[in-house]
Formats: C-alpha cells, structure tokens, sequence
C-alpha cells in the first residue's frame, strides 16, 4: 500500500459487519437496513433492465434522475439548481465526496474537518494529498454542539476546503441554523469552498429541521451539495448519489468522477428518480418510523446501563461505555459480538483525537423490529 494510504488499512464497517456474520450476531454496526425500500421504485428497476437500459448511462447521470433531483432541491430548500449543468449523478455519495476533494484541492493544501467525521473524508483529503485539520464536536447536556473556536483554529491560509455533514454520523446531531450561520460566515470570510454532506437529508427526527448550508446568503455559489438514495430510499447497495453545485464547481467534480467510474447504476437512475419524485410519504413514513425505533434502542440501552446520547437524526444513536465499567470503545466492539451477539461501531475511529472519543460507541436503529428487539434481548440480557 502507498504510504498515504497506510492509515487506512481497512474500514470499520467491513471489520464489524465481518465480525458480526463470523458470530452470527445482530448487526447494529453496519448502517444499512434490512428491508426494503418503495415497492413502486423497486419495480422501476426490474423494468429498465428487462427493457434493456442496461449500457453506459449519460456522463452526468441519466436526465430524468437530474430532473428529478433539480425539482425537489427547489421543492424543499427553494435552491434552483440547472438540472444539466448543475447536478451530477454519482456512484454513492462516497463517490460525490472523494471527486469533490479529488477535483478542488490541491496537493498540500488543507481541509477542515468537524471530529468525529465520517471515514471517507479523511481517506479522500489523504488521497489528494491534501492535509487534514479537525475541528470537533463537543457534549451539550445530553447530546453535543459545534465548538466554533475549533473550527476556526481549524482554518489556515493553507486551507481550501470545509467538510460539513448534517443530520451528523455518528452522533445524530442536526445542526441548527445558529452553527450553520456561523459556520457560513467563516466559509465566506476565508473564501472556502464548502461541502455539504447531506446524506441524512430525510432523516431529522422531533421536528428537527435539516437546513441545508446552501440556502444560507453567500452560500449557494460556495457549496457543493452531496446526498444520495441509499439512506432515503433504503438501498444502499444501488450506490445512486449525486453534488449538485454552481457549474465551475460541479465541472472540477466531473473532472474527477469521469476517471473514478465514469458512470454507475444505469438501470438504477430511473428508479431513483421515480422515487424522488413519488414516493415522499413512503420517506415521510421511514421518518417517523425510525424516530421510533430510536426512542426504543434508546431506552433499551439505558435500561442496559449504557449513558446514552441524544440522537436527533440519521440511523444511529451513540452511547457511553463508561458506566459499564469500561472505558476503550474499540475494543468494546471487537468483542461484542463474540460476547453478547450484538455488533456496534466504536466512534474512536470516526476521530483523531481518538482518547477523546474512545468511550463511546454507535448503535444503528434503521432495522426490522424482530431484528432490533433480538439486538435489545441480547444486550439487556448481557453487557
Ligand atoms: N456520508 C455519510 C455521512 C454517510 O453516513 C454515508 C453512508 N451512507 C455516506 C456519506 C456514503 O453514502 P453512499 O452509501 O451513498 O456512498
Ligand atoms: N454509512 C454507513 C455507516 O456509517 C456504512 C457505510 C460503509 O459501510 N462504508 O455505517
């Protein structure tokens, strides 16, 4: 392996969910559900295969998926994004996130991160040669906040790039309009360009509202904007994502794209943007069904002696291993499913400043209830 991808051996997902189907344990590592997603779109795709849409899609994603995607940005967040030169089809939002860093920066220059940080960001600035600098979340009551002196030590005159995601994995933080705004006026004072992870876009729970950094004054012609099917739609394995940005920004992510994959998905894109256009009650339905299945892990972890945080959104809720009498989360998670039958993810290595985090764990709630109430058994019955 190249020295700057050392660090970067092998993804905590694939380590746990391995684990997990090693000790046939409840994965409530992994975040994937295990069901399906609309029936209507599911049937979209079989069509377009066995109506032989089975070849390269068009460069920038097939037409009616950009469509689609252009219509419900305005929809919701009153942004208007040219379906043809400003949005872009892309293989997952893993693939959005690396071409944003592959096509923007520099070798050398810098990019801000607010710890804990989902694992591609660092792997995707390592492989641009970029360097990283964290900034961090930090506990508020019984959840956390932005702490906004970290981020602005965080940025340089080296720095190019600000990397923000929200709804938030792994903590399920929605950041409001307050940190939005100030991390806004940051952006623009150091002319930054900023990505917007908003793969969770659906998924604020409790009339939490997930305000895209986009529709923040300064912000649209900044921003890259990054969100993707397989959270809202339950398919993860399709890896349908799309950016969608001013036209000088998006050109630089297609530039990298085209030699990442070129294209993916073809017969996918159709069913995606049927379901944008849809299946919104099926999303609003998936919304209010896993604010339940939250509330419900939740407790159960509590009542199994974990200290738990409050998730507002996403598909994950983190809890603090401390009070169990045990205080190294990574080594907590490789043993939980040998031990009880249940995996989890330590939230150490979504981190640099690993120490800082190391006492706190993920669980994900975005599964069938026969499989989260056999994860709850086990956990109740032993930690
Ligand atoms: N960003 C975040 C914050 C995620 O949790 C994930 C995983 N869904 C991704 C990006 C990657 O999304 P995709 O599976 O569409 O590549
Ligand atoms: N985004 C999912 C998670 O955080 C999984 C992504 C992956 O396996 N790479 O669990």
């Amino acid at each position: 392996t190249v020295e700057r991808l050392r660090p970067f051996a092998s993804t905590i997902f694939a380590e746990m969910t391995e684990l997990a189907v090693q000790h046939g344990a409840v994965n409530l590592g992994q975040g994937f559900p295990d069901s399906d997603g609309p029936a209507g779109m599911l049937e979209v795709a079989r069509q377009a295969i066995a109506d032989g849409f089975n070849q390269y899609p068009p460069g920038r994603g097939v037409p009616a998926l950009r469509q689609a995607i252009a219509a419900d940005r305005v929809r919701r967040y009153g942004t208007a994004y040219d379906p043809d030169s400003q949005v872009l089809v892309t293989v997952g939002a893993t693939e959005a996130i690396a071409a944003t860093i592959l096509g923007l920066v520099e070798p050398g220059q810098e990019v801000a991160l607010i710890e804990p940080y989902y694992d591609s960001y660092a792997a995707a600035v390592a492989l641009a040669g970029a360097r990283r600098r964290t900034a961090r979340l930090v506990p508020d009551g019984d959840g956390f906040a932005l702490d906004l002196d970290s981020l602005r030590a965080a940025i340089t005159p080296d720095t190019r790039m600000l990397l923000v995601n929200s709804p938030h994995n792994p903590t399920g933080t929605v950041l409001d309009r307050d940190d939005l705004t100030a991390i806004a006026e940051l952006a623009i004072e150091h002319d930054l360009i900023v990505m917007a992870d908003e793969a969770y876009e659906h998924l604020a729970f409790d009339g939490h509202e997930h305000i895209s950094l986009s529709t923040l004054p300064g912000m649209f012609e900044r921003t890259v904007v990054i969100s993707s099917a397989a959270k809202t739609f339950s398919v993860t394995g399709w890896k349908i994502g799309w950016a969608c940005a001013p036209a000088p920004l998006l050109d630089a992510v297609l530039a990298a794209k085209q030699f990442l994959t070129f294209v993916g998905g073809g017969p996918f894109q159709p069913a995606v943007a049927h379901a944008i256009r849809h299946e919104q009650q099926w999303v609003a339905a998936l919304r209010d069904t896993l604010a339940d299945k939250r509330l419900r892990l939740s407790a159960a972890l509590a009542e199994a002696g974990f200290g738990v945080k409050r998730s507002d959104g996403t598909y994950f809720v983190c809890a603090d291993i401390t009070p169990l009498g045990v205080t190294d989360g990574l080594a907590f998670c490789r043993e939980l499913p040998a031990r009880l039958g249940v995996a989890a993810v330590p939230v150490s290595v979504f981190a640099d400043d690993k120490a800082s985090w190391n006492h706190l764990v993920r669980f994900a709630f975005c599964k069938r209830d026969e499989t989260m109430a056999e994860g709850i058994r086990r956990l109740r019955a032993g930690v």
